[in-house]
């Protein structure tokens, strides 16, 4: 029997999940088409893109790039849109069977927000958006019957581990880190670090900001924030372990002691495709592990003390409400300042500690308090950057 091809937008569809993910669908053009595509402002790239991959609509978040845009992709009978509203309004497309959320930051919230209420399913890299408004975007989900497959290495991993265990409790999970490119160092030795050393890490090859976040282990916050909503676990039952090997992705244990973990190389095309196909598991040539590669797999306890914003995290989960959404938007505004050379790279997580403690606190936050919160944070890390 022929398979009917999901259609897919893929917002973010530039950068470094999107053009993975680009790849994953060319190589299973059985199986997925491209709906459509979006990118923020990276105009020659997405006509490209759109070049080769014929999709119905694109979005430039840009508006000043709408007419270059547009002005190449008529001829192809491509629609072109502009500007955050068509972004966000793209996503309700009937067309669409599945949308990629793998823009970065904040930006995510909206249109997810849209994506759930059309009834895509979620193919979820943007893990900002559960960090923010992680009950909106669940209770959401739930109401509207949507999944939300997790992109995210870590979070494919653990669901792929969940597979067949829907009535089995979960007792704790440890999702793993690479520990980045400084991990070893002191906050003697970070004071120092330089824009150029934070970009370089060692295992994975990823945008800027997530980049620094996993130089900062901001990011391993940021997913042990999104695990919690995703699998529905109480703060104690997430662990984080440094396992600089990247090879074990996350590991889950059961009530019964039995662990089991998702292992393979590095490779982000792997989760993508999971995420895209599930529940089918699609034939890949994505390189295989070979143990001799790798004869020790090793394991070390996260320094908290030297890298704060993991506690900072754990701190903010724990405290809950728009707690993780202040902490989200004053880390997007240090990252930005830190990319740019203006803060040191241990300025970072002393502006998210002083957002935390300043901004209003709102414990049941509806989706107005979110963009509030997220304004003042931006506003108090700014003020203290300046
Ligand atoms: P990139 O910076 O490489 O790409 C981001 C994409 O989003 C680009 O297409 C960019 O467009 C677009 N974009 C950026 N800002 C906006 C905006 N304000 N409005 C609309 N579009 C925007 O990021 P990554 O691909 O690395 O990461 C994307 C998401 O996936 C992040 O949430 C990240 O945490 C998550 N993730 C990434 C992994 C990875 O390996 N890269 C692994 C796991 C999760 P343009 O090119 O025009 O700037």
């Amino acid at each position: 029997m022929k398979n009917k091809k999901k259609h897919i937008a893929i917002l973010g569809s530039t950068g470094s999940i999107g053009t993975q993910a680009l790849e994953v669908i060319s190589e299973q053009s059985n199986f997925f088409e491209i709906e459509v595509l979006t990118a923020n402002s990276n105009s020659n790239l997405l006509i490209q893109q759109a070049i080769e991959h014929k999709p119905n609509t694109v979005v430039i978040a840009d508006e000043e790039k709408f007419q270059e845009v547009n002005d190449s992709l008529c001829p192809h009978n491509i629609k072109v849109y502009a500007g955050a509203d068509a972004l966000a309004q793209v996503v309700e497309m009937d067309t669409i069977d599945m949308v990629l959320t793998a823009l970065v930051g904040y930006a995510g919230l909206r249109p997810t927000i849209n994506a759930i209420k059309s009834k895509k399913n979620i193919a979820l890299a943007n893990k900002e958006t559960l960090v923010v408004a992680g009950a909106l975007i669940t209770n959401l989900a739930k109401e509207f019957g949507v999944n939300i497959l997790p992109v995210d290495s870590e979070h494919s991993a653990l669901f792929q581990c969940l597979v067949g265990e829907v009535y089995n409790p979960i007792e704790k999970i440890y999702l793993t880190a690479s520990g980045g490119p400084f991990r070893g160092m002191n906050r003697e030795q970070l004071a120092n670090v330089t824009r150029a050393q934070a970009l370089k890490h060692p295992n994975w090859d990823m945008g800027a900001k997530i980049t620094i976040d996993s130089a900062s282990l901001m990011n391993k916050g940021l997913e042990v924030i999104e695990a919690k909503w995703l699998f529905g676990l109480a703060p104690e039952q997430i662990d984080v372990i440094v396992h600089p090997q990247s090879i074990i992705h996350s590991v889950v244990q059961f009530n019964d002691g039995s662990m089991k973990a998702q292992m393979g190389l590095p490779d982000m095309k792997l989760p993508i495709q999971y995420a895209l196909a599930y529940p089918q598991r699609l034939n890949a040539s994505f390189p295989r592990f070979n143990f001799m590669d790798y004869p020790n797999l090793t394991f070390e306890k996260p320094d908290t003390h030297t890298f704060q914003n993991l506690a900072l995290a754990y701190d903010s989960m724990r405290k809950g409400g728009n707690s993780p959404c202040v902490l989200n938007a004053a880390n997007e505004v240090v990252v930005d300042a830190f990319l740019k050379e203006k803060i040191g790279f241990l300025e970072m997580s002393d502006v998210v500690a002083t957002c935390i403690e300043k901004a209003t606190f709102v414990a049941n936050p509806s989706y107005e308090d979110y963009v509030g919160s997220d304004l003042e944070s931006r506003q108090i890390a700014n003020d203290l950057i300046k």
